[in-house]
């Protein structure tokens, strides 16, 4: 049987590190981060992500921002409020909540924010710097999954690396991190053929998808460590529902080295890093050198 990683632990130790982090910046430098979070309209998944944001920020020591606009609101002003954040020197980070309303075009909002303050790591220019190998600031769930493979392995270098999914959020930054730690990296999607075949060559399966339990056992190579990012909301027989990932886990456990869980793995590293890239914002803008504690890569 594989091991489970248990992601939920490592972020509570990732985030006690920050919260150390934060506390040396207070008392040493007076600098408190503050993070802005800017959600338009009600959807209801959101509204937890800002609220679980909000409390994990403020229990970090760092003081958290929250700006909340009806769903009528236009373009014209979630960009004024962009501009009128990265002109706040008390604001380090700025997070503006993804999925936003129809009349708002995400890529001109997230490109609006100041590459300093983009703790998403969403920004074209932050993009870039990750792609051709730069410090920038790196999307967060991505780099919650490098550090889980590195708390596993040490070292990635040499491993195979499959990633399933190729998004902007999650399968093609995740590619390049693992480029960067020299993995040799395919990248497959809905197009690619004999799926099962490539998933079965790697070291390292990553899945982000969002189709339930889509990655099945017999997909994995034997002793595999898979990185399983899906989240996915399914009714069960008792006419409840749950939340599974996009890897069969139980038929995975049987081959497998070791497999997160879906609730409990990759989930909680998310806004784990999200504080994370909060305090190596708030340091870079004041020049000073990140804590070595929260550094990892
Ligand atoms: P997207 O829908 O943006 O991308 C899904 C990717 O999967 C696409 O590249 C798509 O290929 C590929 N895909 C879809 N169906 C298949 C298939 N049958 N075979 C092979 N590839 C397929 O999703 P995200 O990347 O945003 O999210 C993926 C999952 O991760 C979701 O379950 C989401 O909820 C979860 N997630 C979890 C986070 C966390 O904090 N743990 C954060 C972000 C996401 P193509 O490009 O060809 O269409």
């Amino acid at each position: 049987m594989a091991t489970v990683i248990d992601g939920k632990a490592f972020a509570v130790g990732l985030r006690k590190k920050i919260a150390e982090s934060v506390s040396s910046l207070v008392n040493e430098h007076g600098i408190k981060p503050a993070l802005a979070v800017v959600l338009v309209g009600e959807d209801p998944a959101s509204q937890v992500y800002v609220r679980n944001k909000g409390k994990q920020t403020v229990e970090a020591g760092m003081d958290s921002i929250e700006h909340k606009l009806s769903i009528d609101t236009s373009e014209e002003e979630v960009l004024s409020l962009v501009n009128e954040l990265n002109n706040d020197p008390r604001i380090n980070g700025i997070l503006v909540q993804l999925p936003l309303p129809k009349q708002i075009d995400e890529s001109k909002v997230i490109n609006a924010i100041s590459v300093e303050k983009d703790v998403d790591g969403f920004h074209i220019e932050n993009v870039g710097k990750l792609s051709i190998g730069e410090e920038s600031l790196v999307p967060c769930t991505p780099a919650g999954c490098i550090m889980l493979l590195k708390d596993h392995f040490g070292s990635l270098s040499g491993k195979s690396a499959v990633v399933v999914g190729r998004s902007n959020i999650v399968g093609k930054p995740v590619s390049m991190l693992l480029l960067k730690e020299s993995c040799t990296v395919t990248i497959t999607h809905s197009r690619t053929q004999d799926l099962p075949g490539v998933c079965s060559q790697a070291d390292i399966l990553i899945a982000a998808v969002g189709v339930p339990e889509m990655v099945k056992g017999d997909w994995v190579k034997p002793g595999a460590v898979i990185i399983d990012v899906g989240i996915n909301r399914i009714s069960t027989e008792e006419g409840k529902t749950k939340l599974v990932g996009d890897v069969d886990f139980k038929g995975a456990m049987e081959v497998a080295g070791a497999v997160t869980p879906v609730p409990g793995g990759v989930g909680p590293m998310t806004i784990a890093c999200l504080l994370r890239n909060t305090v190596i914002a708030a340091c870079r803008q004041h020049n000073l050198d990140v804590p070595e504690a929260i550094k990892t890569f």
